[in-house]
């Protein structure tokens, strides 16, 4: 069995002390009277931190690559821009006018989604996706009709969905949350991710026009301002339909880069996934975390293992609530004191950073759509034979899945650190102790695509051949 070590890729600086500062030659003994200087070079440079290779194994494909690179911003700025000529987006503006208000909006929206279907020969399936829906925030206006604008790529697999969304709603909600008729532009919040997910919508279509492996749902939501309504509904269609949500991604507020305080970062990006363990938004995490390293190395990906910024939501929530794993990506730093104003404006969105994120958000969604379903029941039992220091891992195989790996990670590692190629069997011996760390499982297709890791439970044996129900795990032994 062939083992992929990540952990030796690490770059461990040599601490390194210039020669010159400490030989005698570097000081010269014609300047006795110069005032002593500090002596910089002597200080030892920091070593570089040790980090994982975070790229978990993921092989580069050639196509996701170049569908990566098609993205544009000029076309993510046009969006964008159309959407802030509407005035206000807010959920309860005029549905009504051709130029102003969330009506517009949505049928700008849905016609741009349309036209992409048509280059790509009908391969979307576009369509509003609306109800009457209770807005228990506003005592004067009880309901509104909330419509999200969704395009599906089918897959060949339809029961398995991934989501990726914006929110084209808007608000001035640090003013007056009901203000349904000032401007209220949005060109961050949320107009860049909305933005985002038409292009993308564009790229993948155009990139992919039989759909992928698993079907994908490019999803423009509305009222989120309002308490993740779009999304929440969407989340629950989908749930009673009973598709399989693979991921649920959101785009939200992904165009800033200067800070209220002028700092500036236009080269990261953060994700904001819950991680208790064992988690399937974590993990959904650390597969980002690894596309990123692998395909847009120029822009870091920063994880953060909670469901969002303190006191903030998403339209990940909903989905991370029915048990979905679920992500958010949003800016590296935020402009408060632009949001939910008439200030968010287009000059404050750099669609450059915009496009960078969209790349990643590309080659994401297709490395995930390519792969096989995740493994299911994924058991951990301790190895008798080698005295418990080894591990069977056994799990169900996957449709389409041409071979498994079994990967490791301590539990002070933030992601996996050793992949180990188990072959086509449904079982693999672990030589690493459980004890101290993780063990997963994924199924790789013919061409290499990675499903997400489902990690492996160690809280009871797998169900035996005709046993009945399972056996309930052994009492802890102190
Ligand atoms: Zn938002």
């Amino acid at each position: 069995m062939r083992l992929l070590r990540l952990l030796p890729a690490l770059l461990v600086a040599a601490v390194a002390a210039t020669a010159a500062a400490q030989s005698p030659k570097a000081a010269p003994q014609a300047a006795p009277k110069a005032a002593p200087k500090a002596a910089p070079k002597s200080v030892p440079k920091t070593p570089a931190p040790v980090r994982p290779d975070v790229t978990i194994g993921l092989a580069r494909d050639a196509h996701i690559a170049a569908a990566a690179a098609d993205v544009s911003a000029p076309r993510i700025r046009a969006t964008d821009s159309t959407l802030v000529s509407f005035g206000t987006r807010h959920t309860m503006s005029d549905t009504l006018s051709e130029t102003r208000g969330i009506g517009a909006a949505r049928r700008f929206l849905y016609n741009e989604l349309r036209a992409y279907s048509r280059d790509c020969g009908g391969c979307l399936r576009v369509e509003y996706d609306g109800r009457d829906t209770q807005l228990t925030r506003f005592r004067d206006r009880p309901t509104a009709r909330v419509v999200n604008v969704l395009a599906w790529l089918p897959g060949r697999d339809t029961t398995r969905v991934i989501v990726v969304s914006g929110h084209y709603d808007t608000c001035t909600c640090s003013t007056d949350p009901a203000d349904a008729v000032s401007d209220a532009p949005g060109a961050d919040d949320d107009g860049s991710g909305a933005s985002a997910v038409v292009e993308l919508a564009r790229v993948v279509s155009k990139r992919y026009p039989k759909g992928l492996d698993a079907t994908v749902v490019f999803a423009i939501v509305a009222a989120e301002e309002q308490g993740l309504l779009g999304a929440t509904a969407l989340a629950r269609r989908l749930h009673d339909e009973k598709k399989t949500v693979v991921a649920a991604f959101t785009d939200d507020i992904i165009g800033n880069v200067v800070a209220d305080d002028g700092r500036v970062d236009s080269t990261s990006v953060r994700i904001y996934a819950v991680d208790s363990v064992p988690s399937r938004s974590g993990e959904l995490a650390r597969y980002v975390w690894g596309v990123g390293a692998v395909y847009t190395p120029g822009l870091e990906v920063r994880p953060t293992f909670r469901l969002d910024r303190v006191g903030r939501g998403g339209d990940h929530a909903p989905f991370h609530r029915l048990g979905d794993p679920a992500l958010r990506y949003t800016e590296r730093l935020e402009d408060t004191k632009r949001q939910h104003l008439a200030t968010d404006d287009l000059t404050g969105v750099n669609f450059g950073y915009v496009a960078a994120i969209a790349r990643l958000n590309v080659a994401t969604v297709v490395s995930l759509a390519s792969a096989p379903a995740p493994v299911d029941s994924v058991f951990a039992r301790r190895d008798r034979a080698s005295g418990g220091q080894k591990w069977n891992i056994t799990w169900k195989t996957a449709p389409g899945a041409a071979r498994y790996e079994v990967l490791w990670r301590s539990t002070a590692s933030p992601t996996w650190t050793a992949v180990y190629d188990a072959g086509t069997a449904a079982s693999y011996l672990l030589d690493e102790q459980l004890d101290d760390g993780w063990a997963a499982v994924r199924a790789v297709s013919g061409d290499g695509h990675r499903s997400l890791t489902t990690v492996a439970s160690t809280s009871g044996p797998p169900r035996a051949a005709g046993a009945g129900a399972p056996a309930p795990p052994p009492p802890p032994t102190p």
